[in-house]
């Protein structure tokens, strides 16, 4: 199995080898040069495993022979043991034929913990193997540092640096990243907003003399192994409704497109999946683009759901590939007309998209009020971007397909937007109860490259 360039002009990889690099040199993502498929009978005898077992047989095909059977086994079991649920992505019931999957049983309480704890085992492993050491940097909104902070915590291969904007996360996102006390852990609030943050990022990429001298890692959810691990649980809560011989759609509350991405190839393999629904909040190009065609930026709007506060929507450029018959310099002239503003879809390729994705958009009042209805007559306590997904599922639901919405973090993550809508603070899970009592350790940085760059490399020759 080999990865190919959206863009077209970088070399093929391994799977390994695009899993550590992240980004393609020419700008492009990661994307499989063939899908593995899944036969109706290979998608039956899914039925009764569990999820570790349904994750290996989705996976293994992609992976190639960098992990044998034996390893790539444990480590999926490594990766899941610590979550809250046994069932790890339980499905439970809103409404006649309308379902959630609840993807916030992880460490972090969100459903990025999926991917995260599984690429720290993989990159813990390759790193080991090949004998080598890497600084990962991300920069977050608050959901993907702490998710990354804690699978890659007390690993020895890797130092792990996480970007926030100093005062802008939630208090439980904030202590999530500044609690963990292993010493390879480094969390950095930084004066500035998160495009500073992301910009900083940026720039340390493109500063190849420090890129190499330090063997600098992205773990961001452009990173193809971060999609893979998310093609799982498509495959999980489908065959408990049924699948392969019932078909079922899905709502992904979206912002960078990576999480519906995973539904999209879990589909090319062959489950039988009807309808992918893009729910955005006020923050809306995906829905604005799959409507009209034209993917134009404007200002990100702050809601009550942060982590779908996006206007570019980075994964969206493996759909487009596609979508254009995989014309990586189709895809290239896009993305450069994306920095002039925005491009138009053209009429084909919007017909492909259209094939597989619908959208919808919710308002923040009506994500409110979904909170709050959904708490009265679901029995369900929504955080505010699974309140989104939930409003445009019910709107989207068919009589004769069952609709699974994902549930993409725990209300207790949100407590704020969800003590308003409800009148109940959703308490944390009992098992990190202790949160607010955890010494914090930060280091508070300037927004200025230079700086940023001798503060890692003096943390990593410790
Ligand atoms: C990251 C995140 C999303 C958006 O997921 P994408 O893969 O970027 O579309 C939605 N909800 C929550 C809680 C998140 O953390």
């Amino acid at each position: 199995m080999r990865y190919i360039s959206t863009r077209g002009q970088a070399p093929s990889l391994t799977f390994e080898e695009a899993m550590l690099s992240g980004l393609a040199r020419d700008g492009g993502l990661y994307v499989p040069e063939t899908i593995p498929q899944m036969s109706a009978g290979d998608i039956r005898a899914l039925h009764g495993l569990s999820y570790e077992e349904t994750a290996f047989r989705v996976m293994r095909p992609f992976v190639g022979d960098g992990f044998t059977d034996e390893v790539f086994a444990d480590l999926i079991a490594k990766a899941y043991a610590g979550f809250g649920h046994g069932a790890r992505a339980p499905l439970v019931q809103l409404a006649p034929g309308h379902f959630l999957l609840e993807l916030f049983h992880g460490p972090t309480l969100a459903f990025k913990d999926f991917a995260m704890q599984l690429i720290g085992q993989l990159f813990q492993e390759a790193l080991e193997r090949r004998g080598e050491r890497v600084t990962i940097v991300g920069a977050t909104s608050g959901d993907t540092g702490s998710a990354a902070i804690e699978a890659f915590k007390g690993l020895e291969n890797v130092d792990v640096f996480i970007l926030f904007p100093h005062g802008r996360v939630s208090e439980v996102q904030r202590r999530q990243m500044t609690t963990p006390a292993e010493a390879n852990v480094h969390a950095l609030a930084l004066d500035g907003h998160f495009d500073d943050c992301q910009g900083r990022l940026k720039d340390m990429f493109n500063h190849f003399e420090f890129r190499d001298s330090v063997r600098l890692a992205g773990v961001n959810s452009i990173n193809w192994a971060r999609v893979l691990a998310q093609v799982v649980y498509y495959f999980s809560a489908a065959v408990s409704l049924g699948a392969p011989d019932r078909k079922v759609s899905f709502t992904v509350p979206t912002g960078n497109f990576g999480d519906i991405f995973a539904g999209y190839i879990a589909k090319k393999m062959g489950l039988p999946i009807d309808r992918l629904v893009v729910a955005t909040n006020q923050n809306d190009i995906l829905h604005r683009c799959l409507s009209s065609g034209d993917y134009k930026t404007s200002e990100v709007h702050p809601s009550i759901s942060p982590s779908m506060d996006i206007q570019v929507s980075s994964n969206f450029e493996r759909a487009l590939f596609d979508a254009y018959g995989r014309d990586g310099a189709a895809v290239a002239q896009l993305m450069d007309e994306l920095k002039a503003g925005g491009f138009k879809v053209s009429q084909g390729a919007l017909e492909a998209l259209r094939e597989h994705f619908d959208s919808g958009r919710v308002s923040e009042e009506a994500t409110l009020d979904t909170i709050r209805t959904a708490h009265s007559t679901m029995g369900e306590l929504l955080c505010p971007h699974s309140a989104v997904g939930v409003r445009v599922g019910e709107a989207q639901r068919q009589a004769d397909t069952p609709m699974i919405t994902l549930a993409t973090a725990h209300p207790a993550k949100f407590p704020d937007a969800v003590e308003k809508a409800s009148g109940i603070r959703p308490p944390l899970p009992n098992r990190m109860a202790d949160l607010y009592e955890r010494p914090e350790r930060v280091t508070r940085v300037q927004n200025d490259l230079a700086a940023l760059e001798t503060l890692i490399q003096e943390r990593i020759a410790k």
